[in-house]
């Protein structure tokens, strides 16, 4: 069968629109230069966000079992714990995954490559993009693996990482900049008389800071921070004095040791015709608030979704469009605000000693203990607070929901079931009254109705109101008028999948 979509890059990003384009039945093939999956930890965390879409392909289960839900962060200075932020269930009734889940992207990659493969899909490991060319009717590539092949897809997506080729072939700009400081990154073995290995710790000091967090279940743990300007870091045992003196850590053996510099950029395009970049092709950014991967991972469920729409006729070329719409915007927003935020972390003038000697320590802990601040919290770092309001893609109001807005999980009726198709739906919240039952006979689009109670207003939704939600579980149109909806997909020519 011809593949229609080329993905490059069997990163989290590639792994995750191969999973996608799987579940939708679209044929494709997955190159990546290197020999197998990636074998250093890397990021470290998965967010809610990101467990909601894998819970629509039927593997989020697979995911939460290997990794750890993050139960509390202390704050040090001065080599003492100065406040512990509880983050047990933080997200309350917002998410079904209402934590912060410690999952390192080696067995993150591993369980993808497992998923992918059970799905009889074939990863094409020693495999490398070396050129293409952007036509009317596809895009032509040179591969090389064994000798070089030439062949012609109707999609290609750049997954291919900060260095990603696609980038350099599209011609597009990578804006942004380069922080000073050199930071370092160790996976570990360690022990503690004092600590809670499962916890986080966040030692904040006058002029810098360490974080350490959990990796695996087997005691490992990863440290990462600035590295101290009289040390030279060949090493992690150079960097290990600054850190005992700091943490109560006693550690034994040192799996994997690494500086590097951080950049904050996002590309001017994320699409050229027929090619696209996601992940970190396409932005890159700060550590800060674990967001890097999961926002690759989010591009390409919003691409892949789009691009099996079009490929298997369901909608018009003008969906493609709303990609980088809905994408650039979030990558744009996000990167200003991590680099903001790390900036004043990582800086050595009075607004960064104020930040990690008076607010980490006192105001943050204090802040927290509202439930309005925790709900915030969340919401951010979760990523389920994304939001595609100014896409061409969503349409009305109805309660406190636009389209464009996630749709709200509301637990007592566990509406996120329904989502498990992966296709487009009507939702309505109450009664839906017999002359809308039967203008929506013509409309082949299923229909989930569900009772009107306090859960489903607080959750913002209004009564009897149609909410046509997406493939990706944002909701498209939101209104009144099943004729308003009708010719909101007659303006994509949207058709379900299945
Ligand atoms: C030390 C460290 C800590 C991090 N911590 C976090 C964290 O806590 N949370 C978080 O969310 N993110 C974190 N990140 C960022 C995260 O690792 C990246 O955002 C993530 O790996 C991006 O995934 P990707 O699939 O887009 O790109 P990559 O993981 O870079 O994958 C791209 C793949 O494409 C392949 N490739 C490149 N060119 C070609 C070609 N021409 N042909 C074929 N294949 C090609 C590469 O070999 C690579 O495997 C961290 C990163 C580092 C380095």
């Amino acid at each position: 069968m011809k593949a229609n979509v080329l993905i490059v890059g069997a990163g989290p990003t590639g792994l995750a629109m191969a999973l996608t384009l799987t579940k939708l039945g679209v044929p494709f093939r997955i190159i990546e230069k290197n020999k197998g999956p990636g074998e250093t930890s890397r990021a470290l965390v998965t967010q809610a966000r990101i467990l909601e879409h894998y819970q629509q392909l039927g593997v989020s289960d697979k995911f939460v079992k290997e990794g750890i839900p993050l139960t509390a962060v202390h704050i040090r200075n001065g080599g003492e714990d100065k406040a512990e932020l509880r983050l047990k269930d933080i997200g309350g009734a917002l998410s079904p995954f209402p934590y912060v889940l410690s999952l390192p992207q080696d067995v993150y990659e591993r369980l993808l490559v497992k998923e992918l493969e059970n799905a009889g899909v074939e990863i094409e490991w020693n495999t490398e993009l070396v050129s293409f060319t952007n036509q009317e009717d596809g895009v032509k590539v040179i591969l090389k693996q064994d000798g070089h092949e030439e062949c012609q897809f109707d999609y290609i997506c750049g997954c291919d990482g900060a260095h990603s080729t696609v980038r350099h072939g599209m011609e597009t700009d990578f804006p942004g900049g380069t922080y000073d400081q050199q930071f370092f990154v160790a996976d570990v073995e360690a022990e503690s008389d004092s600590l809670v290995l499962g916890d986080m710790y966040m030692n904040m000091e006058a002029n810098g800071f360490f974080v350490f967090m959990p990796v695996r279940k087997k005691g490992i743990i990863r440290l990462i921070g600035i590295v101290p300007e009289d040390v030279r870091a060949i090493d992690f045992w150079e960097i290990y004095p600054t850190v005992q003196k700091k943490l109560d850590l006693t550690v034994s053996q040192v799996n994997w040791f690494s500086t590097y510099k951080v950049h904050h950029r996002v590309s001017e395009k994320f699409r050229e015709g027929r090619v696209f970049l996601a992940g970190d092709a396409a932005h890159i950014h700060s550590p800060a608030g674990g967001q890097g991967m999961n926002t690759g991972i989010g591009d390409a469920v919003n691409l892949a979704w789009k691009l099996a729409s079009v490929v298997k006729g369901k909608a018009s070329r003008d969906l493609l469009e709303t990609y980088e719409q809905e994408r650039r915007a979030f990558a744009n927003s996000l990167v200003s605000t991590t680099d903001r935020a790390f900036t004043n972390i990582i800086g050595q003038h009075r607004r960064g000693k104020v930040l990690r000697t008076v607010f980490f320590p006192y105001v943050l802990p204090f802040l927290l203990r509202f439930p309005s601040t925790r709900k915030g919290v969340f919401k951010t770092i979760s990523q389920t607070r994304i939001h595609y309001h100014e896409s061409m893609l969503s349409v009305g109001t109805a309660g406190k929901r636009r389209g464009g807005d996630r749709l709200p999980w509301v637990q007592n009726h566990n509406n996120y079931e329904a989502l498990q198709s992966f296709d487009w739906q009507i939702h309505v919240y109450g009664t839906v009254k017999q002359q809308v039952r039967d203008e929506l006979s013509s409309v082949s689009i299923p229909v989930h109705a569900y009772e009107w109670d306090s859960s489903v207003e607080a959750a913002g939704l209004q009564e009897s109101a149609l909410y046509l939600v997406r493939p990706d579980g944002y909701i498209g149109f939101v209104g009144e008028d099943v004729e308003d909806m009708k010719r909101y997909l007659n303006k994509f020519q949207i058709e379900t999948f299945f």
